[in-house]
């Protein structure tokens, strides 16, 4: 952070945190969970292959909802390619939008204000921070911290923000320490939630709908059960990363 006075990172306007979608929930579900199958979930099976994590993500145009850029795991080459950050620093490499017709392509890039950022697993803190200083607002992920720890068998995201960010204040007990939550997901620079929160906000639709999305999220989750199968095998085996939380 550049000064106390000043807490927006210092390139650009203030972002402001977008208080709920601005696309209808279900469109913006189902665009994520089809491009998360179709897209991300390919790369992701490479990725593990060779030695990295499952984390994955895209930058989506908000006006259409057109993928600009999809990205996976490369902690073979760095600790901190994360899905995440790979995908923003492969966005950053492409050419700023100039005519309506390159607006919404893949293959370049809009300001990070009209995009809509997702993440398949919850942003860890380091991905946190890569999205509010590159400005995305509004992300969304498939995955929560807990199923990481609990699916995935990777600790981190959780362990490094109670050991590394959460101070106790005064009054603080070990309980209620622990009741706190990691980070603020509302907050003036994003809004963060999962996919089955976007869902509880589809007020248009029916109870009966609603838990036909709710399958459809639980079978684009099981997608990633043999993925972590490879990854975790990988790492038995002793496969070659650069990565140090494994
Ligand atoms: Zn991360």
């Amino acid at each position: 952070m550049a000064s106390t006075t000043s807490p927006a990172p210092s390139s650009g306007a203030t972002p402001t945190a977008a208080p709920s979608t601005t696309k209808d929930p279900i469109t913006l579900l189902s665009t994520i969970l089809r491009l998360t199958e179709e897209r991300i979930i390919p790369l992701t099976s490479a990725g593990v292959s060779s030695g990295s994590k499952v984390f994955g993500a895209a930058i989506l145009s908000r006006s259409s909802l057109r993928p600009l850029s999809v990205s996976t795991n490369n902690e073979r080459e760095s600790p901190l390619l994360h899905g995440e950050i790979n995908c923003i620093q492969q966005y950053f490499t492409l050419p700023l939008a100039a005519t309506p017709e390159e607006t919404d392509q893949e293959g370049y890039r809009i300001p990070t204000k009209d995009t809509i950022f997702f993440a398949t697993h919850e942003p860890c803190s380091l991905c946190l921070s890569g999205i509010t200083w590159a400005g995305f607002n509004e992300f969304y992920y498939l995955f929560t911290y807990e199923d990481s720890r609990d699916l995935f068998a990777i600790p981190y995201d959780i362990e490094i923000l109670e050991e590394v960010f959460r101070v106790k204040a005064p009054g603080d007990d070990e309980k209620t320490l622990r009741e706190r939550p990691l980070y603020n997901r509302r907050n003036k620079f994003f809004t963060g939630r999962s996919l089955l929160e976007l869902l509880d906000e589809a007020t248009e639709v029916g109870e009966e709908e609603k838990e036909k999305w709710r399958k459809e999220i639980k079978r684009v989750k099981e997608l990633y059960d043999g993925l972590s199968k490879t990854y975790q095998e990988g790492k038995t085996k002793g496969v070659e990363s650069a990565s140090v939380w494994k």
